[in-house]
């Protein structure tokens, strides 16, 4: 498991490695042997329809979910996960390329030339 925000703030505060509270099977070594063998494609007009897998329901055809979509504009923004938390990101700031300050840009700036 990956510890949550809490675990990570009391890890910290008790001087203990984060890193040593992830679980192994996150480790790239791990990642690695689970790819190690080659993954072959399966060629859709290759399936013969008799004999797929279809989770022990033979006899029965599976059909797609009857699905419309939500009225409405998509949302652009993502919904969070669990335990996941909006992080503020930090406005740019203007920085002005004929007086290099902040503040302002080369359109307004009022500096003398
Ligand atoms: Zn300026």
């Amino acid at each position: 498991m990956i510890p949550c925000s809490h675990a990570i703030a009391a890890a910290i505060k008790e001087k203990i490695s984060v890193e040593s509270l992830v679980s192994e099977v996150y480790s790239l070594d791990r990642l690695t042997s689970a790819y190690r063998d080659a993954i072959f494609p399966i060629c859709e007009t290759g399936l013969d329809r008799e004999h797929q897998d279809n989770g022990g329901l033979s006899g029965v055809e599976i059909f797609p979910p009857a699905t419309r979509r939500p009225p409405g504009r998509p949302r652009k923004r993502r919904i969070l996960s669990a335990g996941e938390i909006k992080m503020k990101n930090p406005r740019k700031r203007h920085v002005c390329s004929r007086c290099k300050t902040t503040g302002h840009n080369h359109a307004t700036c009022k500096a003398a030339i």
